[in-house]
């Protein structure tokens, strides 16, 4: 008797542990909560919050109307005139034994060209099956989403055991005024959280079917190269052997001929893994031990030559600009080169700095960091229960697509969240296709509504299954 109330009991956790929270909310409310995405969708996407200049405290007060009318704590700061971030919360109480977990979501958008659109991009129109605005893809409609789950917690009374905030920010895409403000003023309000979701990672579709969930779990950070030589000025019809543009090429040469170090990164061991069984051959060979293919010639030859993995696995340089003189005839006194050089997490920019004034070495050649503000590349651990939750989430709604950890070549916010001792991650709740993905920061950026209607309940169901008391 006692077996057989085990054997029930153990298969009732089964079959629960099978549903998901969002579909114990049952057909009619997911209904409304989807129609309320779309509208809401449609209504965010019309407040132009191009950056520059940003005005995001339309946006913020935009939020604030809706926390208000349901009752959810939150507060705007504008801390300059027209600039803001909101912060909401929803909380957990006496009952709370996790530390808060953090939705965050920019509010600017890039500026956009109307005459390369087909509809405004702040009109918001659904044509054939998708919502078109700016933003929609960066990263307006993952704002939406948050939104949504803030709302969902609170009407349906869950019983939370951490702290669920919300927080918007201003100027992400030019410099990360409004992030940079919050941690300098209130860091009172960020600095206890254990997670935090925001914009980064892929999901991406291929016809109907997923191909791959990418989690971000680690950035890449600019530092940026100033290289100059100098020398003797002259006539174009008297060649100097040592000019400044002669050192500079010479230095340049022996740059652009350096290879920088093959390294690997846990979060690239992990990608590698989980994408090996979708390669073929000498690939999936490499793919499979990543920590014996840097050493291996071929891997390391493949690697090099593949500009979607080389980024991976080494500091990368990048010639960008140049400069020498105004006129064919005249030899300048000063020739100078810009470089974009992108660190990996845990390296040191004094230490590539010495590397690089070792390589290009050039009498009358200086080496210099271009930037007055560095943000150290760093990375959160993979081995959490919330990568586990968008695991067991992704699952349900993307099939068998592998769910794999990422390093992005770009930069998000995250890398300064992290810093407050917060696990990061890059998640998109949204599927894209490569089609779709590509209107990010370009023409006609655009959302599926399908998507819309969905996207918000894979981020609630994410959410839930870290935050919901058991
Ligand atoms: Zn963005």
């Amino acid at each position: 008797m006692l077996r057989m109330l085990v054997a029930g009991l153990l298969l009732s956790s089964a079959v629960m542990a099978q549903r998901l929270p969002s579909d114990q909310l049952g057909e009619q409310k997911l209904r409304q909560y989807a129609g309320l995405a779309l509208d809401w969708e449609r209504q965010y996407l019309r407040i132009n919050t191009s950056n520059p200049p940003g005005n995001e405290i339309a946006a913020a007060r935009w939020f604030k109307q809706v926390f208000d009318a349901e009752g959810i704590p939150s507060q705007v700061f504008e801390f300059r005139p027209g600039r803001a971030n909101i912060i909401a919360w929803v909380r957990a109480g006496s009952a709370a034994t996790e530390r808060p977990l953090i939705l965050l979501n920019h509010m600017d958008v890039v500026t956009s060209d109307p005459a390369r659109w087909k509809t405004p991009p702040f009109s918001a129109e659904i044509i054939g099956g998708s919502v078109y605005g700016r933003g929609a893809q960066d990263m307006k409609s993952i704002g939406v989403a948050q939104l949504l789950v803030m709302v969902m917690l609170k009407r349906e009374g869950v019983a939370l055991n951490r702290d669920v905030i919300f927080l918007g920010t201003a100027d992400e895409e030019v410099d990360d005024a409004g992030s940079d403000w919050m941690i300098a003023n209130h860091p009172e309000l960020l600095r206890n959280a254990e997670y935090l979701l925001t914009e980064g990672g892929e999901t991406l579709a291929q016809g109907d079917a997923v191909q791959y969930v990418g989690i971000d779990t680690a950035e890449k950070s600019p530092f940026w190269i100033h290289i100059a030589a100098a020398g003797r000025p002259g006539h174009g019809s008297r060649p100097l052997p040592d000019s400044a543009p002669n050192e500079l090429v010479r230095a340049l040469g022996k740059l652009v001929a350096y290879r920088t170090e093959l390294k690997i990164l846990p979060v690239t061991e992990a990608f590698l893994a989980a994408m090996a069984p979708l390669e073929q051959g000498e690939r999936a060979r490499c793919f499979r031990d990543p920590r014996a293919a840097i050493h291996d010639n071929r891997c390391a030859q493949m690697i090099g030559a593949d500009e979607s993995l080389n980024y991976m696995f080494r500091n990368t340089v990048s010639l960008t600009m140049l400069k020498g003189s105004e006129q064919t005839n005249v030899i300048p006194g000063e020739a100078w080169a810009n470089v974009d050089v992108r660190l990996l997490p845990g390296e040191e920019p004094q230490d590539f700095l010495a590397l690089i004034r070792k390589v290009v070495s050039e009498p009358g050649v200086s080496v210099e960091a271009q930037q007055k503000k560095f943000r150290r590349a760093n990375a959160s651990r993979l081995d959490t229960p919330l990568f586990s939750a968008i695991k067991d989430v992704s699952a349900h709604y993307f099939g068998n697509a592998p769910v794999v950890p990422r390093l992005s070549s770009g930069y998000t916010e995250n890398q300064m969240y992290r810093e407050l001792g917060i696990t990061c991650y890059g998640f998109n709740p949204y599927t894209a296709t490569p089609e779709e993905g590509a209107t990010h920061h370009g023409d006609n950026e655009r959302i599926r509504v399908s998507e819309v209607q969905r996207g918000f309940r894979v981020l609630y169901d994410v959410v839930m299954e870290v935050s919901a008391g058991k």
